[in-house]
C-alpha cells in the first residue's frame, strides 16, 4: 500500500487508529470502537456528491465523532473525539481504493474537566447557554 507518512502525520483511518494513551490511567491506550464512530459529508461535499465533475480525493471534506474507550480493564475511560475527514485514493498490487482519513481536532474528558475551577464550570454554562438555547 502507498502511504505518505508526512502527509497523514496526525491523521488516521478505522483500520490504523493511534495509540492515545489514556488521561486518566496513564496506561491504557484509547480505542476507537467502529460502532461508536460516526462520520459524515459537511453540507458543502453533500452538495457536490451526484454531480459529474466530483473529485472525492480533491473535494470531500468530512466531519467525525468518535467515542473512544480506555483498554484498561480497571478504568474503562471514556474520552469524546472531534474532528474533521479527507479522501484519499489507495493502491495495492490488484486494485485501488477511497480511504477515509480522520484528522483528530478536539478531546473532551469529562474528570478532567471537572478538576478545572468553579469559574469556568460557569463559564462554560453560560457559553452553553448562547450555543443551544
Ligand atoms: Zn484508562
Amino acid at each position: 500500500m502507498m502511504i505518505n507518512r508526512k502527509l497523514y502525520q496526525g491523521s488516521f483511518t478505522k483500520d490504523n487508529t493511534p495509540s492515545w494513551h489514556c488521561p486518566t490511567c496513564n496506561s491504557g491506550i484509547l480505542s476507537v470502537d467502529e460502532k461508536q464512530f460516526i462520520s459524515e459529508h459537511t453540507a458543502s461535499t453533500k452538495a457536490m456528491l451526484k454531480e459529474d465533475w466530483f473529485d472525492p480525493v480533491d473535494m470531500a471534506e468530512l466531519t467525525y465523532a468518535a467515542l473512544l474507550t480506555c483498554t484498561n480493564p480497571k478504568c474503562l475511560e471514556t474520552v469524546t473525539n472531534l474532528g474533521s475527514g479527507f479522501v484519499e485514493q489507495e493502491y495495492d498490487e490488484h486494485d485501488w481504493s477511497y480511504v477515509n482519513y480522520y484528522k483528530p481536532e478536539f478531546f473532551f474528558h469529562l474528570y478532567k474537566y471537572f478538576k478545572f475551577p468553579t469559574i469556568h464550570l460557569k463559564t462554560f454554562k453560560k457559553q452553553s447557554h448562547l450555543h443551544f438555547h
